[in-house]
């Protein structure tokens, strides 16, 4: 899973124009999505500069390894996540070669499309969505706004904590998130209202595409949690803060994060990101150790992920006064207490089957100063510290007509750096009532 080869050698370039000095999809970072061009019916791609190459078209063609055939037909990429990572290793050199090779450019120009004027689709059926709550920053701080004596719940440290969210209202970058109505207790002892929210938040997480599954009462031991990863997306868990506080007792989360949740439609996938493992930061000194089932030497030396996440927003008075978006939240994904290989294992440890194209959100990701906060409940402290933009308006939570864009790059020394194009979504009012 983390090994590389020539697919990620950073001097390696494509004859695609677009792709060397590309941003997010250079040659290295081949990303696997589903595209509709103008007109036709949704398949199978791979992000190459500005251009995306038709990956059923090119298995028409016959450029694709057998092993990976008939998955690359498909409309999703339900079973090519399923594939071993020898096939899915297979696809990654079969494209690259392709992409970089002169011989195939003439063979290959034809089924490449441009992605300007193409839809980008979920990639996935999703079977299931869960999200976890790893960013350890981001659960500190909510907890110290709730609970200033004992900010973290006794079982933080030993549990990877997470709820199943939702998976049908998951939607692609760029659909607009409409403002929930819902149950609100006002803080006085007055009974609770059915109204639109004012507490609507986002929040920074990263994705994780389950591949290959486990079957129902079987388990993922820690140290082959990684065959079961398919890749990365951005992700951005909504949150209607004021429904969630009077609805989460004691289930836990219910429709005040179930509403809408976005993800950047690009699977950046496992394949690509050999180079970013970089070693689990230590846990402090009086920290308990894992478990022994979460317990790996080698996930806690080279078990996370260096990738960093920006989120911007802009106000439509910003749009209309020509302002550029304001960067308001910069985490890494380093600030995960548990890895990715420990969230994999634990959801399946009590044989609670994962399927391929089953979604996993980390959490919010914060970090420790107001900047790198993953959320604006964290920001403006529940509204009390409201943030000041650039146009003079300010924030506490998000407003209608606000777009929030979040970005992410993978970076490691002697890598060819690669993102994960955009997650980006527009706040619309709540429709009036019926
Ligand atoms: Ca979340």
């Amino acid at each position: 899973m983390k090994s590389l080869d020539s697919t990620h050698a950073p001097d390696l370039e494509s004859w695609v124009a677009s792709a060397d000095s590309h941003p997010d999809f250079p040659v290295q970072n081949l990303p696997l999505g589903v595209f509709e061009p103008p007109g036709e019916d949704a398949r199978i791609g791979v992000a190459i500069g500005e251009s995306i190459l038709d990956l059923r078209a090119a298995a028409r063609a016959g450029l694709l390894p057998p092993s990976v055939q008939r998955a690359a037909h498909e409309p999703l990429l339900n079973a090519l996540m399923g594939l071993p990572a020898a096939a899915r290793r297979a696809l990654r050199a079969a494209v690259s070669g392709l992409l970089t090779g002169r011989a195939h450019e003439t063979l290959v120009r034809p089924i490449l499309v441009e992605a300007k004027g193409c839809r980008l689709l979920n990639p996935a059926r999703i079977g299931d969505y869960t999200d976890f709550y790893v960013g350890i920053n981001h659960a500190v701080n909510v907890g110290s706004l709730f609970r200033p004596d004992q900010p973290l719940m006794p079982n933080y440290k030993y549990v990877p904590i997470g709820y199943h969210g939702r998976a049908s209202s998951v939607r692609p970058s760029g659909e607009p998130v409409i403002r929930p109505r819902g149950q609100i207790k006002p803080a006085s002892d007055a009974p609770p209202v059915f109204a639109p929210s004012s507490k609507l938040d986002y929040e920074l997480e990263l994705g994780l595409w389950v591949g290959p599954g486990n079957d129902l009462g079987q388990t993922i031991p820690i140290d082959s949690a990684l065959d079961h990863f398919a890749g990365a997306c951005i992700l951005n868990d909504w949150s209607a803060r004021d429904i969630q506080a009077w609805e989460y007792q004691p289930l836990g989360p219910f429709l005040g994060k179930n509403f809408h949740t976005t993800i950047s439609p690009w699977v950046v996938t496992a394949e690509a990101l050999a180079p970013f493992w970089i070693a689990q930061p230590p846990r402090a000194a009086d920290d308990p150790r894992p478990l022994p089932y979460l317990s790996d030497a080698e996930d806690q030396a080279a078990g996370a992920l260096a990738i960093d996440l920006e989120l911007s927003i802009s106000s439509a008075r910003m749009r209309a006064e020509g302002l550029a978006p304001q960067v308001i939240s910069r985490a890494g994904a380093d600030t995960m207490y548990w890895t990715v290989a420990q969230i994999f294992t634990h959801h399946a440890s009590g044989g609670c089957n994962l399927q391929p194209g089953d979604l996993i959100g980390t959490g919010t990701l914060s970090g420790k100063t107001r900047e790198a906060f993953g959320s604006l409940l964290e920001i403006s402290g529940n509204g009390k510290q409201p943030l000041a933009m650039p146009s003079g308006e300010t924030r506490s939570f998000l407003a209608d007509g606000d777009e929030v864009v979040i970005v992410a790059r993978a970076t490691a020394p002697g890598a060819a750096s690669i993102g994960f194009g955009e997650c980006r979504a527009l706040v619309l009012a709540a429709p009036s009532e019926p």
